[in-house]
């Protein structure tokens, strides 16, 4: 087929250029070939099958698995003049009947459907008298078992498409994995397809792995980078919960702002701390990957994973979060060899071998029919006890739960804060409907994923061109990005600010010690920085401490100066911190504030050393 692709989009769509890849794509289809295009979400994918809708004969059949989303796609498609519909269960029946009637007479350019619809007589009557120029298929990875978001109505597809003849299909996704990808090619019984894969260079990160010893190793150049990023928003993403607790933990000793996200804090706090973060009054939050999902911070200028992510999708979508406005922005990912282990323990828990799935089942036979209150921990232990030679995780049983209560074996819960447990059959062991497959298959995926990442953290060839390769994306730039650790070196980090110390020390001393005196005892030695820094944070505002004279009075030391400061301040005996850490001025802070006494001149020569480098 001829045509100006061009034209069209200007003329339809009003856009001036195509974005990366929807030519390609919307080319494909018009030339014949059936397409799998695979995008970041907000790409536009959309117009990949509208284009091609508006120029091909007969009617472009859209599958969307959102029955709530539909109405806004149909509008947005009739605003450029498309002649679409929707035909779905909101649909009052006659309405129905009338747009049927419209799609056998071919009057429509596209029609959207939910996957459940291919099961309605009517809907199917109507579809034999159709031509369907082009089934598209969006959110393509639902169709898989591998992908994030399976739905059961969407394996029936790749039979709805023969039964429609196997027209030209364009299956569209955000997801990259290339396990998923193949799986939504066989499912739809796809012979030969374009694959399309764009969007996800992204020329303005730099990517850096810093191969590391230790947690102390890794904690000592996270301070380095985050000096350098003073001011500037920046994540740290975590493995786990307790590790966001001890990350933030040193952090904080270490003087700088940070706030935690993560699955065990209530919504409230959860919620106070992405804006919080949002609104750049903390401009440093450590994170597990519950943070992010719908988050669109554009001028985040540092991703850093403390720990190795368990797959490089994963990883790719958390670091990609870095520099949506397309400013440069730095992507660290600190490694240590050790860290795969504490994965491969993980994945262990979470698919368990049939024996520990049968064990648990045979312990949970033994309570009998009906609800027990009981959860993974006792179940565990009771199992543990009463086998010398069997050592059951929690976290395995909690996955065996899992698998029970989807063969419909069990359902389990919390009620009050206990958990429990409903045995609905006592099926022998070997006569059990787990889906033992299914469970070695997710292990090997995972253990595969983990593998992808390893490699990624040790090969030595260009970051970018690694993670495109991986997502089957082509690059733009030959073989080396010229923008991360193997293509440069070392990043091109913002230069640390040198911020001069004006006054001598001594009235450094007792600038600090009066911040302590006007806080009156109230606060602790971190909120007493934050107000001499003259910090905005909320914490600093609702204790009113922008209100006290010495609100910003040492502005130009940066936070870790400050920490220094009061640290041998409190060496010294100048001030002194209760068991909730609340800080208060000594007899001795007192008179080194008041000018009586001279500070210890150890003291002075130490923080000499320390606050105005050579
Ligand atoms: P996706 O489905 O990939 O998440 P959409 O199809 O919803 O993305 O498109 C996202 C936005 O990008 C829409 O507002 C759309 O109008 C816009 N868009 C798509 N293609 C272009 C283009 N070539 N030029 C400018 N804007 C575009
Ligand atoms: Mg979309």
């Amino acid at each position: 087929m001829d045509m100006d692709l061009d034209k069209a989009l200007a003329e339809r769509f009003g856009f001036e250029t195509f974005r990366p890849g929807q030519r390609d794509v919307a080319q494909s289809v018009l030339d014949g070939h059936s397409a799998l295009a695979v995008m970041p979400t907000g790409a536009g994918k959309s117009l990949c099958y509208q284009l091609p809708a508006c120029v091909l004969d007969g009617t472009t059949l859209v599958v969307s698995p959102l029955i709530a989303l539909m109405k806004d796609q149909v509008d947005g498609a009739i605003q450029r003049g498309i002649r679409a519909t929707c035909i779905n269960s909101s649909v009052p029946w006659p309405e129905q009947q009338r747009r049927l009637r419209e799609l056998s007479k071919g009057a429509y350019e596209i029609v959207y459907v939910a996957p459940e619809r291919f099961k309605n007589e009517a809907f199917r009557e109507a579809l034999a008298q159709t031509t369907v120029a082009l089934f598209a298929i969006d959110e393509a990875h639902c169709i898989s078992q591998w992908g994030h978001d399976f739905r059961p109505d969407y394996l029936t597809l790749g039979e709805v498409r023969e039964e429609l003849g196997a027209p030209i299909t364009l299956a569209l996704t955000a997801t990259a994995t290339p396990e998923v990808q193949t799986d939504i090619l066989t499912q739809l019984k796809i012979r030969e397809a374009r694959v399309v894969v764009s969007g996800f260079e992204r020329p303005n990160l730099f990517f850096d792995v810093q191969h590391t010893r230790s947690d102390e190793d890794k904690l000592e150049r996270m301070r380095q980078v985050l000096a350098r990023f003073r001011g500037e928003s920046v994540v740290v993403y975590c493995a786990t919960r307790k590790q966001v607790e001890e990350v933030r933990a040193r952090l904080h000793h270490a003087g700088f702002l940070v706030g935690t996200y993560h699955g065990g804090m209530s919504d409230k706090r959860r919620t106070e701390m992405q804006d919080a973060f949002m609104s750049g009054d903390i401009p440093v939050l450590i994170a597990t990957n519950a943070f992010g999902m719908g988050v669109d911070k554009s001028d985040v200028r540092a991703i850093i994973h403390y720990n190795l992510p368990g797959s490089l999708e994963g990883y790719y979508q958390e670091a990609g979060r870095a520099g949506r406005d397309g400013e440069p922005s730095y992507c660290l990912l600190l490694y240590n060899p050790n860290d795969r282990g504490v994965h491969d323990f993980f994945i262990d828990l979470s698919y368990p071998t049939p024996d520990v799935i049968m064990s648990v089942w045979s312990e949970l036979r033994q309570y009998g029919l009906g609800s027990h209150s009981i959860g993974a921990e006792q179940i565990a232990n009771h199992i543990n006890r009463s086998s010398k030679k069997t050592n059951v995780h929690s976290g395995g049983v909690t996955a065996s739960l899992k698998l029970l209560k989807q063969a419909m074996h069990i359902d389990h819960g919390w009620r009050d804060g206990f958990p429990w447990v409903e045995v609905r059959d006592l099926s022998r062991t070997r006569d059990l409907r787990v889906d033992w497959d299914q469970v070695a298959l997710r292990r090997e995926i995972a253990l595969r994923q983990l593998n992808d990442v390893v490699r990624f953290a040790n090969i030595s060839e260009c970051r970018q061109l690694q993670l495109l390769k991986y997502f089957r994306a082509a690059s733009s730039f030959g073989n080396q990005c010229h923008n991360c650790d193997q293509c440069c070196g070392v990043p091109d980090l913002p230069e640390q600010p040198v911020n001069p110390v004006p006054d001598s020390l001594e009235t450094l001393i007792q600038k600090a010690l009066s911040g302590v005196a006007r806080t009156r005892g109230r606060v602790g030695t971190h909120l007493v920085c934050a107000m001499l820094r003259g910090s905005g944070a909320r914490v600093v505002t609702s204790h009113q401490l922008d209100q006290l004279s010495t609100y910003g009075i040492l502005g130009y030391l940066n936070p870790e100066q400050l920490m220094e400061l009061f640290d041998v301040c409190e060496r010294h005996r100048m001030i002194i911190r209760d068991s909730k850490g609340v800080v208060a001025l000594t007899d001795e802070g007192v008179a080194v504030m008041c000018g009586e006494n001279e500070p210890p001149a150890g003291l002075v020569e130490r923080l000499r050393r320390k606050l105005q480098p050579a």
